[in-house]
């Protein structure tokens, strides 16, 4: 459903993305690691277009990534993302924060815009949490619900950039553990995470970056016990 082919992106003489290609199925949980700089971030952000490409193609659903204008505003649509930082609007309730998107993009009527958004928020805990407001939540019942806000779009794919590093240790795990559902529930998440737990337990496949290059692809299983190539050993090595 997603894919990425030949994709190159320099930033001046930074060569961060180096002919990338990708394939990510329907239903399908790709995990991405590699060291720190290494273009993870970057790429999720090109596959929902916060980032341009120098050259290669990245579809989705068969699609080419749109430029500008309307087919953009699908595609975010279309392409969930959850960063580091939860972006939840202060001043607006969980409920609204999580109706927004459908009711200005999807055109979505009220009522049934805040049944959804009532049935996402009790899928991912945080029901009970509706009527206030972001700073009145902890820090993993904001990523909950900013993970239900992108739920509300119903997308195709949802992009996960380190959603728990950011949390204190005793919240990681219940955002994992909604992530783990999701997964479960056969969305196609691509999910930037130094959790080797959720990657055992939850990833079909498991990306190595390096240094702007894809350099292993493999299930999990064999990813984590027999690494093929050193950058990749010496990388787990320090992370394990
Ligand atoms: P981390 O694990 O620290 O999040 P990462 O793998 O996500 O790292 P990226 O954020 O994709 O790495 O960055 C890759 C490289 O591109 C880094 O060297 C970074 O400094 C550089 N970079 C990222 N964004 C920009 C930008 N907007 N302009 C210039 N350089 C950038
Ligand atoms: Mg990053």
């Amino acid at each position: 459903i997603v894919e990425l082919s030949h994709v190159d992106k320099h930033f001046g003489d930074l060569h961060v993305l180096q002919d990338i290609n990708l394939t990510v199925a329907k239903g399908e949980v790709v995990v991405v690691l590699g060291p720190s700089g290494s273009g993870k971030s970057t790429l999720c952000r090109t596959i929902n277009r916060l980032e341009t490409i120098d050259s290669g193609t990245i579809t989705i659903d068969g699609t080419p990534l749109p430029t500008e204008g309307r087919p953009l505003a699908q595609l975010r649509a279309e392409v969930g993302m959850v960063f580091q930082s939860f972006n939840l609007f202060a001043h607006k309730t969980i409920l609204e924060n999580v109706m927004l998107g459908p009711l200005k993009v999807r055109k979505k009527p009220k009522t049934e815009a805040e049944k959804q958004a009532r049935d996402i928020l009790e899928r991912v805990g945080v029901a009970n949490q509706a009527a206030k407001y972001p700073a009145q939540l902890s820090g993993g019942q904001q990523q909950r619900v900013a993970i239900a806000r992108s739920l509300a779009m119903e997308p195709q794919v949802m992009l996960f950039d380190e959603p728990t590093s950011a949390l204190d240790p005793e919240m990681v795990q219940e955002v994992l553990d909604v992530m783990v559902s999701l997964a479960r529930g056969g969305m196609t998440m691509i999910v930037v995470t130094h959790e080797m737990g959720f990657a055992r337990k939850a990833a079909n496949r498991v990306v190595f970056m390096s240094d702007g290059q894809i350099i292993e692809t493999a299930d999990p299983e064999s990813f984590f016990d027999n690494p093929t190539s050193d950058r990749a050993r010496d990388f787990l090595g320090k992370i394990l």
